[in-house]
């Protein structure tokens, strides 16, 4: 392609992109895609092309091909899992990253992509209120952050253990705590990051499914008794079900006093903090070692772009860093070098996105739109609250609303099956797209506010669908 026919096929490209937004405002789609396993595949050949096509007949199966199955997540009604906004001017960012084409080996093959990830991640830091100790870098994901977090505690308990034995060195075990309600991505890092299964303690949960600190401290006594490291705490700001915050000033006097790592996952609940109003919810968060929040959800940076914030980055680059030579360079102590920030070598120019998205909406409109998002929750909740055999089973501190509607007459495992009925018609018929639970053993729906197109009229449609879903699924009960 040369550039004059990338000229005319991108314009044609973002015409596609602008013209399917304003389809979604128009709230017309069906949100959740209605095709069946195996319908694209059966639609595509079998080999790739061994001739160039046009590129208008590969943009027409855009439309024919593609589009059908899509889950419209940028969609009004879009209410499952967790807000993933990709604002457009993200994805003009976007666009420039891949168009540059660069990647971000150390600070010389591209001086402007690790200067902009430093002053990016240092706006973010400060828009959060986080003090001036921490110091970000983009990762992939969550996930990542958090692994990466894991593998910084276990090599500061073991004084840098894996430049020797590494966990094959005959120690006692390290162990890990978070609590029941944690995302499934901590679990996972603690057990890629060497921990073991059995050394992962699912701390038990108060009414509000915060973690119990008392249990905690208990957890933390029976395994020095036993003879075990405790190594790390992993405290959530906004759980995945239910949005609970974890105590962090509670959970930080313990990790200080036990000389444990503290990682906060705010992956969801973080970007509340750019609202002093809500920098409470995770009062004692300066005293944390790291710190994950993911931009790519409820701040509308085009996934993905995850923002991994530590205290000692001295520490991490020690634990991540790798220095062959022909990566090292004459400007190497002058400079960050991102690679040693996280696992991988090669590097996105994520901050663009970043960075003309927070300058072209500001942080005043961004603080606006969370606020709108909380507003329209609190809504929610309370037509909920107030309706005859509808439940809020937990409080809301964010924008994620926890549903039951349990008319009498039902059982328990009859309440979790029409449960899941009613919101499974409501994802079928295409009004709305919600995501089911289950918390406390009880299936329940999550309805999560917060696209960037979501009004409060949208959630009151919804509310309307929700009762009509709920009374036809009742009627059959
Ligand atoms: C979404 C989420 C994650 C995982 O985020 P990824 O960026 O997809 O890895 C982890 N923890 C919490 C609390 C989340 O909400």
């Amino acid at each position: 392609m040369t550039p004059d026919e990338f000229r005319q096929a991108g314009h044609a490209l973002v015409e596609w992109v602008a013209a399917y937004r304003e389809r979604l405002a128009a709230g017309d789609l069906p949100v959740q895609a209605r095709v069946a396993p195996g319908d694209l595949i059966a639609r595509l050949p079998a080999a790739a092309p061994e001739q160039g096509e046009p590129i208008a007949a590969i943009l027409a199966d855009l439309d024919a091909l593609i589009l059908p199955g899509i889950t419209h997540w940028q969609h009004p009604r879009f209410f499952g899992y967790f807000p993933s906004g990709a604002s457009l001017a993200s994805v003009l960012g976007d666009i420039v990253s891949t168009g540059l084409g660069v990647v971000g080996l150390n600070w010389q093959a591209s001086p402007a992509l690790t200067e902009l990830e430093q002053v990016t991640t240092d706006w973010l830091r400060d828009l959060l209120g986080l003090p001036s100790i921490f110091s970000g870098v983009i990762q992939d994901t969550a996930s990542a952050a958090s692994f990466v977090a894991l593998v910084s505690a276990r090599e500061r308990a073991t004084g840098y253990g894996a430049a020797r034995a590494g966990l094959q060195d005959g120690e006692p075990p390290l162990v890990v705590y978070t609590s029941a309600q944690a995302h499934s991505s901590i679990e996972k890092a603690a057990l890629l990051a060497g921990f073991g299964r059995q050394h992962v303690r699912s701390v038990g949960l108060d009414a509000q499914f915060r973690m119990d600190v008392a249990a905690l401290e208990a957890a933390i006594r029976s395994d020095r008794a036993a003879g075990l490291r405790p190594c790390a705490v992993v405290a959530t700001t906004g759980t995945t079900a239910t949005t609970a915050m974890d105590p962090i000033a509670a959970i930080a006097t313990v990790t200080q006093r036990e000389r444990l790592w503290l990682h906060v996952d705010g992956a969801m609940g973080g970007s509340a903090m750019l609202l002093p109003e809500c920098r409470h919810l995770w009062a004692g968060v300066e005293a944390a070692d790291s710190i994950v929040v993911n931009p790519h959800k409820w701040l509308t940076i085009a996934f993905d772009c995850s923002l991994y914030l530590v205290r000692d980055a001295q520490h991490l680059v020690r634990v991540m860093s790798t220095n062959p030579s022909y990566l090292q360079t004459p400007v190497d102590a002058q400079v960050r070098n991102y690679r040693d920030w996280g696992i991988p070598l090669g590097r996105r120019f994520r901050a663009l996105k970043l960075w003309i998205t927070l300058r072209e909406q500001g942080a005043a409109a961004i603080r606006a739109r969370l606020r709108r998002d909380l507003a329209n929750a609190q809504w929610l909740a309370a037509r909920v609250d107030a309706a005859p055999h509808w439940r809020r089973v937990a409080p809301v501190p964010l924008q994620t609303v926890c549903i039951r509607h349990e008319p009498p007459g039902l059982d328990a495992a009859a309440l979790d099956a029409h449960a899941r009925r009613w919101t499974q018609a409501i994802n079928d018929s295409g009004v709305a797209y919600l995501t089911p639970a289950v918390v406390a053993g009880r299936w329940l729906t999550r309805v999560s506010i917060g696209m960037e197109l979501t009004e409060a009229r949208h959630v009151a449609e919804l509310w309307e669908a929700m009762q009509q879903a709920a009374a036809t699924s009742a009627a059959v009960a």
